[in-house]
């Protein structure tokens, strides 16, 4: 969306339209601008109250003689961190794309591994790494992507998430597969639209905001890639396809 048509000098027809091209980009990127600034102000504007809201339920906490207020405030602390998190992933959905991180070259293999041993895993994780797969990408960005993943396939594997990175042409290619129950065909692309829960009465305990791999499939596309499930006999499989650095 930078990249501007050439401008021929003159009042041609390639002329006139190359100037009207431009000023169509123009007047997209300004509004894409807008929504951005939109989505920012609110996260930033919803956080204020939010901390009021805890800071006072926190008080309010502190007061253990009446059991039902009790439970009144312990359920109203747990929604306030419901809305916290919802509110910070909707700030990063706005941000992600915008330019304003710096970008780095990243090992993927190494990336990934760190980023299994932080976690404790209750399952069995086994890994396949193929050499070096350098990207350039914001650091941030991709750990958070993975981060989303692999949350996911722990929540639904039911022993196993399997992670793999290779080369496929000039793209790197990461894969996260669980064998858990998996994702209907109709709703391989649903998923990624935000807020969507595939079994509300399931997941909406589960302590996600519906937002996590919206988040992670527009960490991809900013970094020149694509982030899709997989058909398989069973359970799910996200593939990420992410540019070679130098490519
Ligand atoms: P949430 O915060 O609810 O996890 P996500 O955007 O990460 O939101 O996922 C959206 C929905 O996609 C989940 O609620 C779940 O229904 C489905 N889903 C995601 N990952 C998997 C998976 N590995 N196996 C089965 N279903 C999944």
């Amino acid at each position: 969306l930078n990249r501007r048509v050439p401008e021929p000098p003159g009042q041609d027809e390639i002329a006139q339209l190359a100037r009207t091209a431009n000023a169509t980009l123009d007047r997209l990127e300004r509004a894409i601008g807008r929504q951005r600034q939109f989505a920012s102000d609110a996260s930033h504007e919803l956080r204020t109250p939010i901390a009021g809201l805890r800071a006072n339920l926190e008080d309010a906490s502190m007061h253990p003689e009446d059991n039902d207020l009790r439970a009144v405030v312990d359920s109203a602390l747990r929604d306030t961190d419901r809305l916290e998190s919802i509110v910070t992933d909707l700030l990063l959905l706005a941000r992600i794309g915008t330019g304003a991180a710096a970008e780095e070259s990243i090992d993927l293999p190494r990336l990934a591994e760190a980023e299994i041993a932080r976690r404790t895993f209750a399952l069995k994780v086994s890994t396949e790494f193929d050499g070096e797969v350098t990207v350039r990408g914001v650091r941030m960005q991709l750990v958070r992507l993975l981060g989303n993943l692999l949350d996911n396939a722990e929540r639904y594997a039911d022993e196993l998430v399997t992670v793999e990175v290779s080369r496929e042409g000039r793209h790197a290619l990461l894969t996260v597969t669980d064998d858990g129950v998996g994702i209907p065909p109709e709703d391989r692309e649903r998923v990624f639209e935000r807020f969507t829960r595939l079994d509300a009465a399931r997941d909406r305990g589960s302590g996600g905001t519906g937002l996590g791999l919206a988040i992670a499939r527009e960490i991809a596309q900013a970094h020149g890639g694509t982030l899709r499930v997989v058909e398989r006999s069973r359970g799910t499989r996200f593939a990420l396809r992410l540019p070679l650095a130098g490519e």
